[in-house]
């Protein structure tokens, strides 16, 4: 056997010591749900994974009662050094299991174990180091006049970063000083309950983060509860909307992160190959379920044929398959559901007359799966060009000039992030000024760090997580 053939043993499942049935995790407890409980399998082979307790609206009165008393009995008593000792042990605990979560992630979500283990989990310890550092310095740094937490924090994430964005929102939160309950997408609650083993392992007093699983109706039960005072959602656009509507004038703070449509523009002084690799991470890192995904690119078109030659010379080397393998590159559609969304969009936009290839990779049997596709030659009012796919599909379009290149990247009702490659830095300023996206990177993309703020414009949601602008969002009176 030569090196070339050599080929690292896939990660096992046997590192989880997973139970059959996970309740709700209520007031430092696993407790029993009300609701009819619910299975989460892996979709990459379908099989189960855990049967899910289900809250219902008398389990999120309790989850929040129990945010209220920690509140009022524990959290807000603690100085901030001490509230940033138990983020410090919970960013170390996540180290230490990082294996673990990373398998358990991969495992539940269908996402390649080279990102949990590689992006995923790292940034879910950087996260909660990252606010740790922060706590003690509330107390005394001068940010403000005498800055004082919300309350109780409802939070309702998303099932693409399960275990990254209940870093997000968790560590901002009980930073500053609140109390948390804290609702995980209803595919993908694994990790969240994982990690709730973590906060009793970390000695968190009871109640200060409670973790209820279950389904929009939960979600729906939970922002709009009377006693919590403030809501953080991360996910689509039409959920946002209605959250946005339900919670006007009951004087609950609100962020939200929402879809995006983000434009990759890519130069003809770009350097070439370094700009393949970006749209190839732009939209198949995590199969393209990004909220910021570069999902259309933008090529100038003197350019356009030999990167789109180079492109489809790469994805044919993208390895599609088991999440668990640590040489897979694409893994599994979270769920069925996403997977008849995505191919309904491709459809579409065949029938409207772009032109799709997909890279040849072998489809498993068994599980959700969607080769990596792109569709060139699309119109700016195609539905592709247009709407969020959520998947490993790429839109691309062309420009002549950087002022139509922004005109382009600007026409859509989205403004998450976008990416720029050129090797001209007075270029990429002056373009970046003028794009209306709350994230752009240069000559890069998806590069995430807890010190820098992310957040859209938009119909992509308002608020910013991450820095001192994410910690700001859990503060009475936090504009700085
Ligand atoms: P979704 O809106 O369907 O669900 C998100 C969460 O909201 C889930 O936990 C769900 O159970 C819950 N929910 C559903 N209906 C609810 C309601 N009426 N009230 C309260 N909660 C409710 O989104 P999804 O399909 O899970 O996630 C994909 C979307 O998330 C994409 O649009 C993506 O762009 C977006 N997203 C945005 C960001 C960001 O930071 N902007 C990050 C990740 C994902």
């Amino acid at each position: 056997m030569s090196f070339l053939d050599y080929a690292p043993a896939p990660e096992s499942t046997s590192i989880l010591h997973l139970k059959k049935s996970y309740g709700l995790f209520i007031d430092g407890q696993f407790v029993k749900g009300h609701g009819s409980p619910f299975l989460t399998i892996s979709p990459s082979t379908e099989e189960r994974i855990a049967e899910i307790a289900n809250a219902n609206a008398k389990d999120v009165d309790t989850a929040v009662a129990a945010a209220r008393r920690a509140y009022d009995r524990t959290w807000s008593k603690l100085s901030g050094a001490d509230r940033g000792k138990y983020l410090f042990r919970i960013a170390r605990l996540v180290q230490e299991r990082a294996r673990e979560l990373a398998v358990a992630e991969s495992l539940d979500n269908g996402k390649p174990i080279k990102e949990s283990r590689d992006v995923d989990v790292p940034l879910v310890a950087a996260w909660f180091f990252y606010y740790a550092g922060w706590a003690d310095k509330l107390d005394y740094a001068g940010l403000g006049p005498n800055p004082r937490a919300l309350g109780v924090a409802a939070q309702v994430i998303p099932w693409n970063f399960p275990l990254l964005m209940l870093a997000w929102k968790i560590a901002p939160a009980l930073a500053a000083g609140n109390t948390v309950v804290l609702k995980p997408a209803e595919t993908t609650p694994l990790t969240a309950l994982l990690f709730a083993e973590i906060l009793q392992q970390a000695d968190l007093p009871a109640g200060v983060v409670n973790i209820i699983t279950g389904a929009g109706d939960t979600g729906e039960a939970l922002v709009n509860h009377p006693d919590v005072n403030k809501v953080a959602f991360t996910g689509s656009t039409a959920v946002g909307r209605a959250i946005a509507k339900s919670v006007a004038g009951t004087g609950k703070k609100v962020t939200l992160e929402l879809g995006g449509k983000a434009a990759n523009i890519v130069f003809d002084d770009a350097p070439i190959d370094q700009a393949v690799e970006g749209i190839v991470n732009g939209i198949f890192f995590n199969q393209g379920h990004v909220c910021c995904a570069g999902s259309r690119l933008l090529v100038q078109e003197s350019i356009h044929d030999e990167v789109i030659d180079r492109l489809k010379t790469r994805m044919s080397t993208l390895r599609l398959g088991d999440p668990l393998d640590k040489n897979t590159d694409i893994g599994a559609i979270n769920s069925k559901e996403q997977l008849e969304r995505i191919r309904e969009l491709s459809d579409i936009g065949e029938a409207e007359g772009a032109e799709r290839w997909s890279a040849p990779c072998e489809i498993p049997a068994k599980g959700f799966w969607f080769a990596p596709t792109i569709f060139t030659n699309v119109s700016t009012s195609s539905r592709i060009a247009r709407e969020e796919i959520f998947g490993p599909v790429l839109s691309v379009l062309t420009f002549r000039t950087p002022a139509e290149a922004i005109a382009k990247a600007n026409n859509t009702p989205y403004g998450l992030s976008a990416g720029i490659w050129s090797d001209k830095g007075s270029k990429i300023l002056a373009v970046a000024d003028q794009l209306r996206a709350g994230v752009i990177w240069a000559n890069t993309f998806n590069r995430f760090d807890p010190a820098s703020p992310f957040g859209g414009y938009k119909e992509s949601g308002y608020g910013r997580e991450g820095g001192r602008h994410g910690l700001a969002a859990y503060l009475e009176g936090g504009s700085w």
